[in-house]
């Protein structure tokens, strides 16, 4: 395949590569095991020495090729696939910290991965210190120690909306001899390409847009090949000194630039498995068919229903970084030009009881646990995730008592503005 393709192009044609005679869509490798003639043959792949498959749980070829779509999407060397994205952020991670050892997170990143970072990572013996993504580089700079290994963030926050300087950040973590780990799940490849600002490594949630239509759970890790492992090998040994459980291999010397992904993948993913199944790997590969179409579509909507609601007298606030005015509008404007996502906060006027009223009479959009799906979808995290918090508790969380999380579908956009405009009469 050609390197500089367009996106537009990648989305359709990345990826699977038939040869003559061979399927135009991409199969599902429906098996577990790969045959050989020689039993030299399979000692060969177990050593790294030969490429090949052998066993799904390490690599199958529609998860390779749906990975190979998503590392050209975003420019990088490399991607593994996961079977969520909780696991590709876990494995981002874990592939360069071990116990004793610290990472930077930013504060302000989804709840799932705030509870893996501060709980369960934690319990392995790595710690994490949260930082203000908006705090001065001397400041941010303060929660780094020798034995750091990572800086973690996302581009724009799930739920709040900050949209990350993210040449900032990456000449923070640089100077501190670290990586950069960027979540990209809200923006996608399409609106947002990390690497080019710096970057190191980028991990997805492929449950949100990439899928778009809230059918599969996945994830996805990517690498750049751009960090230098090698410049401070003391620091990762793990990857630049002898892996016992592969009779003394060293990834930086046998793998160059695909180090970092090539011990996720025949390191950790032996170890741990949770492996992406073939089949929800197809289902990732449809979605990110139309990943280039539905993105636009979903920032448009998004604008025309961020800009009716910042019009309307009954609305407090809301939170859009296309929106003029927006604390995040100028970072919108340098990093994501052609839009952000789909997804928008605001708060209604007269509080938590207003904004249930408000959702319960919604029509077309629904109450769901999810965002990023091609079909309008509402959460009130006062009421649902957040829901055992008080509203004290809920403040000091970041997430107004009166934050409505409203993910904005590719719908027609002013059908989704009638619905909003009905359920705000009824909740007065
Ligand atoms: C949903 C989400 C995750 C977790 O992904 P799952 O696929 O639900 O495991 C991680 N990061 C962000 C930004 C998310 O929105």
């Amino acid at each position: 395949m050609k390197t500089k393709q367009s996106l537009e192009t990648i989305c359709i044609q990345g990826g699977w590569q038939p040869k003559k005679g061979e399927p135009r869509v991409l199969p599902i490798y429906q098996s577990t095991t790969f045959k050989y003639d020689t039993s030299e043959q399979m000692g060969k792949l177990f050593d790294l020495e030969e490429s090949g498959y052998f066993y799904t749980r390490l690599q199958n070829p529609t998860n390779d090729a749906v990975a190979a779509k998503i590392a050209a999407l975003e420019g990088g060397v490399g991607a593994m696939l996961t079977a969520s994205g909780q696991a590709a952020n876990f494995y981002a991670i874990f592939n360069i910290c071990s116990a004793g050892d610290h990472f930077v997170s930013t504060t302000a990143i989804y709840g799932g991965t705030f509870n893996l970072f501060a709980v369960t990572m934690k319990k392995l013996g790595i710690a994490v210190t949260f930082v203000d993504q908006d705090a001065s580089e001397e400041e941010i700079k303060t929660a780094f120690r020798p034995n750091t290994k990572a800086f973690f963030a996302e581009t724009i926050a799930n739920p709040g909306l900050a949209v990350l300087d993210i040449e900032k950040v990456a000449k923070i973590a640089h100077s501190q001899g670290v990586p950069l780990i960027v979540d990209n799940t809200f923006a996608t490849p399409i609106n947002c390409r990390p690497f080019e600002w710096g970057a190191d490594i980028v991990t997805h949630s492929t449950t949100k847009y990439m899928d778009g239509h809230a059918s599969t759970v996945g994830g996805a890790l990517v690498d750049s090949g751009n960090f230098d492992w090698d410049a401070y090998a003391d620091k990762f040994s793990g990857l630049t000194a002898p892996d016992d459980s592969y009779h003394g291999l060293i990834y930086t010397q046998s793998f160059g630039k695909m180090a970092y992904i090539t011990k996720a993948t025949v390191q950790l993913m032996r170890d741990l498995g949770s492996i992406q199944a073939p089949n929800n790997a197809f289902l990732i590969n449809l979605g990110l068919e139309s990943l280039h179409l539905r993105m636009p579509r979903h920032c448009e909507n998004a604008q025309k229903v961020a800009e009716y609601l910042s019009k309307d007298e009954r609305v407090a606030w809301v939170h859009y970084c296309g929106l003029k005015g927006d604390t995040y509008y100028e970072l919108g404007q340098k990093y994501l030009p052609n839009g952000s996502c789909g997804v928008l906060t605001f708060g209604l006027k007269g509080g938590r009881e207003n904004s249930i009223r408000f959702m319960d009479n919604l029509q077309l959009a629904a109450i769901v646990t999810h965002v990023a799906d091609a079909r309008t979808s509402v959460l009130h995290p006062a009421s649902h995730t957040h829901r055992q918090l008080s509203d004290e508790q809920l403040i000091a969380a970041g997430v107004a008592p009166d934050l409505i999380r409203f993910s904005v579908g590719i719908e027609n956009a002013n059908d989704i503005i009638d619905d909003i405009a009905q359920a705000l009469e009824k909740a007065y």
